[in-house]
């Protein structure tokens, strides 16, 4: 006689039930739970709703599981979902890449703004991680055409693929480099340079929530010990590269406005001003090249 183990009898309502509150404590569990059955069923949200008293499945439930327990160990929602959203598109990140941040599209926005109605200019990301940056410069912007630079082969595979991704391979170049050093551009050749360089300082990193801690990129986050290392060569690079008139815009610490600022000599700078973030802190550096 035949038999039967029935290893699962859990629906994926009743599954997000369990799972939100094993993760009471950490940020939107239900949230969270929800991404993770999506994500591991290869369903979007309605359908989830639409269809939650249908049974997860034996291998579902293991993969759901592994997953589950990456997010209580701390691990961020992005690098288990291998994704996050910026700007409205969908980037790929791992290990290599920090995740995007929503500030980064203040500068974004700004540049957009800077430029509009511009149609071809020649923009320069610094320290580019997953791209998210110049990709979505160049996929808002079809006519403008890009560099973007990263000392991290692994960061440089990522940003390539979500340039492919977003139909933007074409503008963008990649150039794996390191930025405090002299690159290998002319002189007085872009219109934009934008960065969102490390700039945590090793005081600050130690203080920095472990999510971020153990699992984004160190080297992406700080430069030095005092935080101010990249910023600067960000700076010195923007000022031998950017056309008269062209647009400096950086990010940096809540508490770097002035220091940031301070970077940029009136000798070679003008209408330097600190943007702020949507909590209105000090965020990031915009100048214009004399
Ligand atoms: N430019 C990328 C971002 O804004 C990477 C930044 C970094 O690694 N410091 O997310």
């Amino acid at each position: 006689m035949p038999y039967y183990v029935i290893l699962n009898i859990m629906t994926r309502r009743e599954w997000k039930i369990r799972a939100t509150a094993r993760l009471a404590g950490t940020e939107a569990p239900a949230a969270v739970a929800a991404l993770l059955l999506c994500h591991v069923l290869g369903i979007d949200k309605v359908a989830l709703v639409a269809h939650s008293e249908e049974q997860v499945s034996s291998r579902a439930e293991e993969k759901l599981e592994t997953l589950l327990r990456r997010r209580l160990s701390g691990e961020p929602v992005a690098y288990i979902l291998g994704r996050r959203e910026f700007y409205g598109r969908d980037f790929l990140v791992n290990v290599h890449t920090l995740i995007p941040r929503p500030e980064t599209e203040h500068l974004v926005e700004t540049a957009l703004d800077f430029f509009q109605g511009r149609e071809e200019i020649r923009f320069l990301d610094l320290g580019t991680g997953s791209g998210c940056i110049a990709v979505t410069l160049a996929a808002e912007r079809p006519q403008w055409k890009g560099v973007a630079v990263d000392i991290s082969e692994g960061a440089l595979h990522m940003a390539r693929l979500n340039a492919e991704r977003c139909g933007t391979a074409c503008s963008v170049e990649f150039l794996q480099a390191d930025f405090t050093h002299p690159l290998p551009f002319s002189p007085r050749s872009f219109d934009l340079v934008i960065s969102n360089p490390p700039y945590i300082s090793e005081e600050e990193y130690a203080g920095l929530d472990p999510g971020v801690r153990n699992f984004e990129p160190r080297s992406a986050l700080v430069p030095g010990p005092e935080g101010l290392e990249h910023p600067r060569a960000v700076e010195a690079a923007a000022r031998a590269l950017l056309k008269k008139g062209g647009l400096l815009l950086m990010e940096h610490g809540y508490l770097q406005g002035e220091a940031c600022r301070a970077l940029c000599p009136d000798a070679y700078w003008m209408d330097m001003r600190t943007g702020r973030d949507l909590a209105g802190k000090d965020r990031f550096l915009f100048a214009v090249r004399r």
